[in-house]
């Protein structure tokens, strides 16, 4: 079967060509797709620097210097998988709830078509509609959240809905497997305990970002593989879990964060994971001078789609 590939830089220079992820072919539907990469340039979330809309379109931009073999891994999706870039999703800029609805939609029907969504970001705010239509499709899935932050808030500025509050959500509406959540590298300052113990409470499994200090992280995932099991399993990449840095292009940033090869640790290390969907949040352009962060999330997204079940079953 002849699979999607990337266009090669022997082909067309890196430069130039399709601004799609990995300069793939662009699709207007997942119906055929095993994955699908899918942008939501949204921002009215954010709490702090905004800018986020702009991330699915950096991401796409830096995305042109991958090759489609994982040197590391000896992993090559493309030859397992049918991949396409599915463009933005039509989000209402002027309305967060309108917008929250829109995600959801466009989500569900990547995953009813049974595609595996690789959702670019713009801000965690997505993740709840993401959650809503894995979990209808799935039941309650499990959760791996890489985040400086817990994203439980009760509200921001009294709202409900806004990209530190997912998580809590989540909870009340039954989408998450409790016990099969995980956390990984929350710190900096908080308002109280609280912050942090809230997930404990409803049975998260959280690993504070000096957990991670000057260790390999492939330990702990061989532990989150385990608790993962067999089930369905989401996984949400804030780019602010990484050290600013490395990724300076976010919104709200906390020093003492994650490394780069602590993030390739922890995406590789879900290898035999039932992956059902995967985000990669929080890239704002407008801050990042160097394209670095988006660079990065393109590499940790190239990263979710070589441990997707289909690859690992295939390779
Ligand atoms: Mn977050
Ligand atoms: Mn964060």
């Amino acid at each position: 079967m002849n699979f999607n590939q990337p266009l090669g830089g022997n082909e067309m220079p890196r430069f130039a060509g399709p601004v799609t992820m990995m300069r793939l072919p662009s699709a207007t539907s997942a119906e055929g797709l095993d994955a699908a990469f899918v942008g939501v340039p949204m921002d009215i979330g954010a709490s702090h620097r905004s800018g986020t809309r702009f991330g699915p379109r950096q991401i796409r931009a830096e995305s042109a210097m991958l090759r489609p073999y994982n040197m590391a891994t000896r992993v090559s999706p493309f030859d397992h998988m049918q991949v396409a870039d599915l463009g933005d999703v039509a989000i209402n800029t002027f309305n967060l709830e309108k917008s929250i609805e829109i995600i959801d939609a466009a989500l569900f029907e990547i995953v009813a078509a049974g595609a595996v969504p690789l959702t670019m970001g713009g801000d965690h705010t997505l993740t709840l509609p993401a959650l809503r239509a894995m979990a209808r499709h799935h039941g309650p899935v499990g959760l791996v959240h890489v985040d400086a932050h817990a994203d439980i808030n009760e509200h921001m500025f009294g709202e409900k809905l806004a990209h530190g509050t997912p998580f809590r959500r989540a909870v009340e509406e039954g989408l998450l497997d409790t016990n099969r959540v995980v956390q990984i590298g929350l710190r900096g300052t908080g308002y109280a305990d609280d912050d942090f113990d809230w997930p404990r409470q409803q049975g998260f499994r959280v690993v504070q970002a000096e957990d991670c200090w000057h260790k390999s992280l492939t330990p702990l995932m061989a532990e989150v593989r385990e608790q993962m099991g067999e089930g369905p399993v989401y996984l949400t990449y804030d780019i602010d879990s990484l050290d600013p840095a490395y990724a300076p292009g976010t919104g709200t940033l906390e020093i003492g964060g994650l490394t780069t090869v602590q993030a390739l640790e922890i995406i590789r290390g879900l290898r035999g994971v039932n992956l059902v969907g995967a985000d990669l949040v929080e890239v704002s352009p407008p801050y990042d001078m160097a394209g670095t962060t988006a660079l990065i999330a393109a590499n940790l997204l190239y990263e979710m789609l070589c441990v997707l079940p289909k690859v690992v079953a295939g390779s």
